[in-house]
């Protein structure tokens, strides 16, 4: 994308943390410009000032409630809401065939059938997380769970920031479900995501998660590979959002010209095999 005719990008959620964050970091990418802000009906920010809400000065992009419209001026949109929007926005994504990037985590098998569907029609590049850092830390997951096999527990440990709704977070279910790929089983019959009162033992060849939340962390994931007598920890630590922001404006450039399809930043990072 040249910087003469950078690519126009649309932000939803744009009051929250990871919606300022991206407006602040567009603004700092060459090829990129900010040419819609959305929030949701009803909400205080609507008809402000994108710039001067995310703290970079007078844009002249006010945010609006009508994605519809923001969407048909766009090549693409960058979204970190709920999941209950995240899906409204991928059907008129899908109707304006424009790129959608999806950061929104929590997502039920039923939201990710509508996204799928939304794929039919239009570029989605859905990650639970957007870092260079945590995408390379699920192929090392897989790697790692695939040589080690069952005779090591894998338990998958995290810390967020006391605002977070979900849980686990996306990330950990992304590095779970890496870790679920390299030993060849499915995630779901096998993850163990509460434990609480008499457990009984650990069963072999589960994945087991475990969440805290607290204070302002950004994302804290630990992978922990546990055998008898020796125990391997690879982690990841967040210190800022942008990280997840550059990612994403990375995904929209990168799916520019591409085929209607649902893809990861494991395909935008080329780290997919
Ligand atoms: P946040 O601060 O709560 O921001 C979410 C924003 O979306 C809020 O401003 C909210 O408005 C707005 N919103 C809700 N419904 C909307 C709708 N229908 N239309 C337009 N805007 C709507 O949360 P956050 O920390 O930025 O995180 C947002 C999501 O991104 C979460 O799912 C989080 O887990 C995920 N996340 C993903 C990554 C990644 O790399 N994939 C990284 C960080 C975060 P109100 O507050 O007024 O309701």
């Amino acid at each position: 994308m040249s910087i003469e005719n950078p690519m126009k990008l649309a932000v939803t959620g744009a009051g929250g943390r990871m919606g300022q964050t991206l407006i602040r970091i567009i603004q700092a990418t060459p090829g990129a410009t900010l040419a819609g802000a959305i929030e949701r009906s009803g909400s205080p920010h609507i008809g402000q000032d994108a710039g001067e809400l995310a703290g970079v000065g007078h844009l002249g992009i006010p945010i609006t409630d009508d994605a519809l419209s923001v969407f048909v001026g766009v090549e693409g949109v960058l979204d970190f809401t709920t999941p209950a929007a995240t899906i409204e926005f991928a059907e008129l994504a899908a109707q304006a065939r424009i790129i959608h990037v999806i950061g929104t985590t929590g997502c039920s098998a039923e939201d990710n059938a509508k996204i799928d569907a939304a794929a039919r029609h239009a570029v989605v590049v859905k990650s639970g997380n957007m870092s260079l850092g945590v995408n390379l830390l699920g192929v090392l997951v897989k790697q790692a769970a695939k040589a080690l096999g069952e005779e090591f527990d894998i338990e998958i440990l995290e810390m967020h920031h006391k605002h977070k709704v979900d849980a686990p977070s996306g990330t950990a279910l992304l590095l779970g479900e890496a870790a679920a790929d390299g030993r060849e089983i499915g995630l779901s019959q096998h993850s163990v995501r509460v434990r609480d009162g008499h457990t009984g033992p650990r069963q072999t060849g589960t994945i087991g998660f475990a969440t805290l939340r607290g204070g302002s962390v950004v994302g804290d994931h630990s992978v922990i590979l546990a055998g008898e007598g020796e125990r391997i920890t690879l982690s990841h630590h967040a210190e800022d959002r942008t990280i997840f922001a550059r990612g994403a404006i990375k995904a929209a450039l990168w799916g520019k010209g591409r085929k209607p399809g649902l893809y990861s930043m494991l395909d935008v990072l080329g780290l997919s095999d």
